[in-house]
This record gives C-alpha cells, structure tokens and sequence, in this order.
C-alpha cells in the first residue's frame, strides 16, 4: 500500500473531508482542554486514619461501601467509626487514596477517544478509497498510516499521557459497580457507559478498533510484521466468546453476591490491564495480564479484547446496531476467501457466510483492498442501491 500516491488520488472533495476531520477533530480536543482546564483538584485534601469513612469517600468520589471494600473490610462495616479503631494503618490509608486517585477520570480523555472516532470514522466512509478509482487500483486504497497515527495517538495520549481512566472497559464495569452501592452515582456512570457505546455504533465497533488505547497497543504490536505464518492461524470464535461471556456472567455473580460471601468483589479488578498506563501494577495478576496480552499479541489478534474485555463483548452485541459497517455485495462476490484470509479473526469468514452473529469486526480495514471483484465496503446500513450481505444477515 502506497500512503504517498493515496494522498494525491484522492479527489478534491475527500482532500475536504481529510481538512474537515482534522479540524473537527482539533476543535473537539480543544473544547477538552478548556473543560478539562477548568476542574478541581482532588489532592489538596489531607485525610488521615483518625477519620471515619464517611468523611473520606465523598472526597474521593466513591462510596463507603466502596471505600470499605478497598481496606478489605466487610462492607456493612460501620462507616462512622475512625479508620484507626477499624484496624486500618496509615500507611494502608496512603496506599487506597493513591489508588483511588489514579481512578479520577481525565474528562478530557472523553474528547480525545470521540476525536479518534471521526477520525476513523471518516477514513471508513469517505476518504480511504479515492474516488472514481477502480479494482486494479485497490493496492493504494485504505493505506495504514492514517490507522497507525490513530493507533499511536491512541496509545500515547489516551494511554499514557491522560492515564487509565476512562476507559470503555471501567465504562462498563463501573455501572454494575454502582449497582451494588459502590459510586454514589449510577447516573454518571451509564452516561459515561452510553457515550461509549454510542463510540461502539457509529462506526462497527469503532471505539475498541480506533481509539482503545489497550486495544491500540495490542494492535500495534500485531501490526508489526513479524511471525507472520503463526498469525495465520485465528483462534476459533465460538471458544474465545465463550470464555469471555463466561467470564463476563462469573463476575457479575461475584459482584451481586449470588456466589462467594462478600458481595462487592469485582474479578476484573485483577486481570485490568489498563494500570498500565498509569505504570501502576497494584497486583501480580495485573502485571501478568498485560505481559501476556501484550505478548500474546505478537502472534495472535488482540487476546484480551478476544478473551476478556467485557467491553469487547458488549460491543460484540451492539455490533449488530452499527450504522456503518463492513458490507458484502452478494451478487458480485465469488467466495474467492480473499477478504477472509486477510481478516485477523473470524469476522469476515461470517460476513461471507451471511451469518447472524459473525465474530467481532475492529474496523480494522484490512479486508478492504484486497478484494479483486470490488464487492466490499464500509458504509452506511441505511445506503441503499446494492444487495449487501450484512453480519445481522438482513440487506
Ligand atoms: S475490547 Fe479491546 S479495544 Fe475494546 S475496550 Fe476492550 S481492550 Fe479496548
Ligand atoms: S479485516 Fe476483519 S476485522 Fe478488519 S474490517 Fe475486515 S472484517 Fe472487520
């Protein structure tokens, strides 16, 4: 793929679109910066062990109960009496209000992932494929390099710069946490889930291919071209979605209590990869978890988005009221499995096959210019004019 000879065959309306996207783009960061600017800090406050519970969790945004849980307390345990008389140390208080601290949200960090979004987005829709070219050109549509900038950004900005939250998997999370009492505010908390989904929808799983700065690292390493025959082989959809939905229904009996007797324990806690951009590996199963998804990904496609991430799975449902999307001309195409094989997962394989529920599409745009008989595209559902095979199977 040429990125240089795709910049100039793009059409003068696209090259509009590029400049309207970057300024777009500019403008939604910079309104983060402004409202980011803008918040209080948290940390001038001076808490110590002679405080009781109630006095500590509303400055950090948490509830008792949530604030219990983190000193490894019973969290009926009463939340009037000071922290010394429940046995906690000072230097246990340090630990939990520096971890609780790191879970402040960088509201700016909402932007930068909608930013990322359009930027994918439009590329998707609009300006990847220059206009009036045809399928003997196909080499230069879709070129990475705009995907790796977003990827990179991703990960730097949203990663390690702004630190680990928000981030679509705590979006997620932390709703069923406020369900059982542990944020005092269950409403922000499903507008921050919303958003993401939302981010999910507009573009096929847009969010967690575009922007996720974890997914964007596992990405990037993937990307790199090496083992690429170990590559070759995907791991099989129906056993990497059962395990993640497993997963998914074994935590919320954890945190509901309905198994275990301490109703409030989130596993996901343990294996949040995340931490690492905040280079804060409170437990060995965090740092293990990112050793091995980030290990892992240089032979196999995103394992914990594949494996893990409930945000990946709920998404994986939502896929199904995306607006835009990888669609299938079924008149024009011949099977010929080219798109398959280039695809990282079973995504395309289901696409093809017209399958109701087909595995996670990234947007990830590797099928897109690889088709000799020009029968893919990314489009909007409700474009009419072709019969498209669509992963809900409708068309
Ligand atoms: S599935 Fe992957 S990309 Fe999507 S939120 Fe989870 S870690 Fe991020
Ligand atoms: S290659 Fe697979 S994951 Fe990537 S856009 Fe195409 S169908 Fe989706």
């Amino acid at each position: 793929m040429n990125n240089y000879s795709w910049l100039f065959k793009i059409s003068f309306k696209q090259r509009i679109w590029l400049l309207a996207t970057v300024v777009g783009m500019l403008a939604i960061i910079g309104i983060g910066v402004l409202l980011d600017s803008t918040k209080e800090s948290e940390e001038s406050i001076n808490f110590n062990i002679d405080m009781a519970i109630i006095d500590i969790a509303p400055n950090l945004g948490v509830t008792g109960k949530s604030l219990a849980r983190e000193f490894g307390l019973p969290i009926d345990v009463s939340k009037k009496k000071p922290l010394r008389k429940l046995g906690v140390k000072d230097e246990e208080l340090q630990h939990v209000i520096e971890h609780l601290l790191s879970h402040s949200e960088s509201t700016l960090k909402y932007y930068v992932y909608a930013a990322l979004v359009l930027w994918g987005l439009i590329f998707l829709v609009k300006t990847g494929r220059p206009d009036g070219s045809n399928v003997e050109n196909r080499h230069d549509w879709y070129p990475r390099t705009p995907y790796v900038i977003s990827l990179f950004l991703s990960v730097t900005i949203a990663g390690f710069f702004l630190g680990k939250s928000p981030n679509p998997m705590e979006g997620v999370v932390k709703v069923f946490k406020s369900m059982v009492g542990l944020y005092p505010d269950p409403i922000a908390k499903t507008v921050a889930f919303v958003f993401f989904l939302v981010l999910a929808v507009v573009g096929n799983k847009i969010i967690c291919g575009w922007a996720c700065p974890f997914g964007a690292f596992q990405e990037l390493i993937y990307s790199l071209p090496i083992l690429r025959k170990i590559k070759q082989k995907k791991l099989p959809f129906v056993w990497t979605n059962i395990i993640r939905t497993g997963l998914f229904l074994t935590v919320l009996l954890f945190l509901f209590g309905i198994i275990g007797d301490r109703k409030g324990t989130v596993i996901y806690h343990y294996v949040n990869p995340f931490n690492l951009f905040d280079l804060d590996f409170e437990s060995l199963s965090i740092l293990l978890t990112v050793i091995i998804a980030l290990g892992g990904s240089f032979i196999s496609y995103r394992p914990f988005c594949q494996l893990i991430c409930p945000f990946g799975f709920i998404s994986w449902i939502a896929e199904r009221f995306s607006i835009s999307r990888i669609r299938i001309d079924k008149d024009k195409c011949t099977q010929c499995g080219a798109c398959i094989k280039s695809c990282p997962l079973e995504a395309a394989k289901g696409i093809v096959a017209g399958n109701r529920l087909p595995a996670d599409c990234f947007s990830c745009a590797r099928c897109l210019n690889v088709c000799p008989v020009d029968a893919i595209r990314y489009t909007f559902v409700f474009k009419k004019g072709t019969t498209l095979i669509m992963p809900s199977g409708g068309q």
